[in-house]
């Protein structure tokens, strides 16, 4: 039934189009390299980005592209002149070259540049993990099998490793304070004097004059340009600026990967999620839990006072002989000592912090709370108070529990929580959108004259005081100019407005015209973006391992419950040999969970200190299981389970946190978008002011 010559035929075509494939990858890849050395950072990062988007970034073929981009990404870095700008490229080019060491695990020169952007971020941010990171990879990097020992790279990986090293140590407390941009008014000031002159005659105008001053006819608006220095190229980018479709208007989002244009916002961030970001859904119930809104209230109502224990101590006796009891509404209780202890005090402040921004982004896990919970009945420290006086009031249900902890468990604390509750990139990116989203925001409206060429301008100029932005841009035409008729023009406000005009600078009216305005920062966010969705893939597949591992240790101790619960000694046999013969059954079953309950068998029977996560084969399984059955005792398998609970108790801690935290960056880096808007305004009212003086 087959036509092998057909089927020939089709392989061979695959094999010569995975071939051109590599060409055309190949051919583009040394077009961007040309374009990044005569330093178009631009076009560098369209063409690389256009081959990583065509093959969702994830061939072998990508890897050079990803690598490249590391490297643009890294000279922007260098080149930004406000830290948070910096650091969003930094984090981009920590994300390029490790997708690129991803797809290509000898690819030294990615290990090399991911070290370097970590060591800078580490730099920027004052953040020692940087380096911890760093070093790393560097080290990775060297462990690469084809590195040659004579090779520049592998001096250069040592260097980095020595530097990281060494910066570790020396920065072990030091705190960078993030410059956020101290933009100059880039405005052009104008001479009093000047102003005043046209202020005073601008009200000796009448107002019919007054009024024909907001109509601007293109026509001459480009003769004037023509007449002024601004050569063929330039004149050509403004008119493509300066032409709208009447229904479309001056604003617009422009995505920075394909062709499409949308005139609102909310449709341009559906089409780059929709069609560049590859959001990841988890299943309901894989989510981590999160702490009960009940909870929350607590933690955020308290006023987390550090409690004096000695004193307490006195207190709890006192009580218990009165037979009276602590009265907690909603989670604290007003009776407790307060120490005077202000370096406790600041720590557990900070702490409150931390916990109460988490409870109000959503992001704190239960796990979490319960860890800290646990911790804390481990190391509060009041001498002889029975456990059943505390249970009697809930003690340690109530977070003021907290507060009874001393100054190095606070401080331990702190710093456990607050790693996984604080991602840094969303500020900084935040910040950055913010930033240059502001500068696209636009004042004034321009519609346009029916049939002719005629701009008109913002009637709200000829009136006084503030008016608000116009985010929406779009284009009113008119029939004639007698809509400005029932204007009364009121003060002078326009003479400054005409007068307040920022220098017209070529190569942004260029951007503004092919649409790549920002390209470079919106590129940068949008890698970031996707690496939190990638992320989220594998912590939830990490998660989901962990958790099956947990149910399956979850039923051997059920196992064993079993066992302890036969009344009389005769009844009960060996954990190891239930253990031995509830496997011998499971083996012959076929289902998902078989292998891991096999896996958990085995580590508790050897004492495993950690899962070890095997996939072998059923019978190495068996055989092993047997063997240790004849041997082991009750209490080492107990001893056993205990401590992988404790390990995957913790684990399952850190990927709920991090789960949730990074879930939480993704929604808020959407706000990027923005960062799309393109504004025909910002090139065409500078204009329209320098034309009117
Ligand atoms: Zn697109
Ligand atoms: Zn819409």
């Amino acid at each position: 039934p087959f036509d092998h010559k057909e089927t020939h035929h089709f392989l061979k075509k695959i094999e010569t189009a995975e071939k051109s494939d590599y060409k055309d990858s190949e051919n583009t890849y040394d077009l961007a390299k040309e374009l990044f050395e005569e330093s178009d950072h631009i076009k560098a990062l369209e063409i690389t980005e256009k081959t990583i988007s065509d093959h969702h970034g994830l061939k072998k073929s990508c890897s050079p592209h990803h690598q490249l981009q590391g490297d643009i990404f890294f000279s922007l870095a260098r080149k930004a002149d406000t830290t948070d700008i910096k650091c969003v490229y930094l984090f981009a080019s920590v994300d390029a070259y490790s997708m690129s060491s991803l797809l290509c695990p000898d690819s030294v020169s990615s290990f090399y540049g991911c070290a370097r952007s970590l060591i800078e971020l580490g730099d920027q941010l004052g953040i020692n993990s940087f380096y911890k990171k760093a070093e790393s990879k560097a080290r990775r990097g060297l462990s690469v099998k084809m590195l040659k020992p004579q090779d520049d790279l592998k001096a250069e990986l040592e260097d980095l490793i020595n530097l990281a090293t060494w910066k570790m140590n020396i920065n072990e407390a030091m705190l960078v304070k993030i410059n956020v941009a101290n933009q100059m008014q880039g405005q052009c000031k104008v001479d009093t004097y000047v102003i005043d002159r046209l202020k005073n005659l601008w009200g000796k105008l009448d107002e019919k004059t007054k009024r024909e001053f907001l109509v601007v006819d293109s026509t001459s608006l480009i003769d004037y340009l023509h007449d002024n220095i601004y050569d063929k190229k330039m004149i050509e980018h403004i008119s493509k600026c300066l032409c709208v479709d009447d229904e479309l208007g001056w604003r617009w989002w422009k995505c920075r990967i394909c062709p499409q244009v949308n005139y609102c916002f909310t449709d341009c961030k559906w089409h780059i999620l929709d069609k560049h970001v590859h959001e990841f859904l988890p299943r309901n119930c894989s989510r981590p839990k999160r702490v009960d809104k009940f909870l929350a209230d607590m933690i955020c109502c308290g006023n987390w006072e550090p409690v004096d224990t000695s004193r307490a101590v006195d207190l709890i006796k006192a009580r218990v002989k009165g037979r009276e009891e602590f009265i907690y509404v909603n989670g604290w209780c007003n009776d407790w000592p307060v120490a005077k202890d202000e370096e406790r005090k600041e720590i557990l402040r900070q702490f409150a912090e931390v916990l109460k921004s988490s409870c109000s982004n959503d992001t704190l896990p239960c796990s979490l709370w319960d860890w800290l919970i646990d911790y804390t009945e481990e190391n509060v420290n009041l001498p002889h108070v029975p456990g059943c006086y505390l249970d009697r009031w809930s003690f340690f249900k109530n977070p003021q529990c907290i507060c009874f902890l001393d100054l190095k468990s606070l401080k331990y604390i702190l710093e456990y929580v607050k790693q996984f509750t604080t991602d840094v990139r969303t500020g900084l990116v935040l910040a950055v959108v913010d930033r240059l989203g502001a500068k696209s925001l636009v004042n004034e409206r321009i519609d346009l004259e029916r049939g002719g060429l005629n701009l008109l301008l913002d009637e709200r100029l000829l009136y006084e005081g503030e008016h608000g932005f116009d985010d929406l841009g779009t284009v009113r035409t008119f029939k004639s100019t007698e809509i400005y008729e029932h204007v009364i023009p009121k003060g002078d406000e326009i003479v400054s407005w005409v007068l307040d005009c920022p220098e017209i600078d070529t190569n942004f009216v260029s951007q503004v015209a092919e649409g790549v305005h920002n390209l470079e920062i919106w590129l940068a966010v949008l890698r970031i973006v996707r690496s939190t969705a990638r992320k989220e893939v594998s912590y939830y597949s990490k998660r989901d391992k962990l958790q099956t591992y947990a149910n399956m240790l979850g039923e051997a101790e059920a196992l064993c419950d079993k066992e302890d619960k036969w009344r009389n000694a005769y009844q009960r046999s060996r954990y190891a040999l239930t253990f031995r013969s509830v496997c011998e059954r499971r083996v012959t079953q076929d289902n998902a969970t078989k292998c891991c309950f096999l896996n958990v068998v085995r580590d508790v029977l050897q004492g495993a200190e950690s899962p070890r996560f095997e996939v072998l084969q059923d019978k190495e399984f068996m055989e092993c299981i047997s063997e240790l059955s004849t041997t082991v005792q009750n209490d080492v398998i107990r001893r056993s389970m205990c401590r992988l609970r404790k390990w995957l108790n913790e684990k399952l801690v850190l990927i709920d946190s991090k789960i949730l935290l990074n879930e939480w960056t993704y929604k808020k880096l959407l706000a990027f978008a923005k960062l799309s808007a393109i504004d025909n305004r910002l090139v065409v009212l500078p204009l329209v002011k320098m034309f009117l003086q």
